[in-house]
């Protein structure tokens, strides 16, 4: 299966790979875990696009795309892909279109989760991640066992710089201007795929699941 997922901060794109990554074992790309593991090994790339990311504007194009390129000449994908959080961008989608058809993978489906403002608002400001291992939590619906500590590897839990609301306004107001955008671009390719992402992220996967499966 090959795939894209789309939509806003907070509407379930992390949590739903982390779901299908293991139904599916396809390669899953983050573009956002990519570039804060750069942060967090203090590298040049990583304080190159600090000040982007904390401040929820976008990394340049030409950095992204090169990070998924190199991706995808790294690693095999014949049993597909799954990019989370790319592209975000016009100019990244037709990017990728031409990195996926050097490679002779194209594209599936675009999957759109649809999510309303109240619950990426509540999604965002609640959500913790470990600084070690990536496991999601959620303060209200998914706090870890342990105040600070991850359930899985016992890692720091911590809570991204840019999930404050004035920075989830600043990052909402670039996703209407500049993702939004590339719905249209999927669907006019016919592949685009939407689901209703305020519904809790098991039922977007088993919708997701049944919507893919159909489709094979
Ligand atoms: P995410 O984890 O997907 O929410 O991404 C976190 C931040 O990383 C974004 O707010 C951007 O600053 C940066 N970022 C991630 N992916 C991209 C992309 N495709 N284009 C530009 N910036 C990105």
């Amino acid at each position: 299966m090959k795939l894209v997922l789309l939509g806003p901060p907070g509407a379930g794109k992390g949590t739903l790979a982390s779901l299908l990554k293991n139904s599916l074992s396809i390669l899953h790309i983050s573009t956002g875990d990519i570039l804060r593991e750069e942060m967090r090994n203090n590298t040049k790339l990583g304080r190159e696009v600090k000040q982007y990311i904390d401040h929820g504007k976008l990394v340049p194009d030409e950095v992204v795309t090169k990070l998924v390129e190199n991706k995808f000449s790294g690693h095999a994908v014949n049993h597909g892909y799954m990019l989370d959080g790319f592209p975000r961008t016009e100019t990244q989608a037709e990017d990728l279109d031409r990195i996926l058809s050097r490679v002779n993978r194209p594209l599936d489906y675009a999957v759109y989760l649809e999510s309303s403002l109240p619950v990426i608002i509540q999604r965002l400001t609640g959500r913790r991640i470990c600084r070690n291992c990536g496991a999601l939590f959620h303060m209200k619906n998914k706090p870890p066992k342990k105040a600070g500590t991850c359930d899985e590897c016992g890692g720091e839990v911590y809570q991204r710089a840019d999930d404050n609301e004035e920075t989830i306004k600043i990052r909402m107001d670039i996703y209407m201007k500049n993702t939004k955008p590339i719905i249209d671009y999927y669907a006019a390719q016919g592949k685009l795929q939407k689901v209703d992402a305020d519904k809790d992220a098991k039922e977007v996967q088993d919708i997701l699941m049944k919507i893919l499966d159909e489709g094979r």
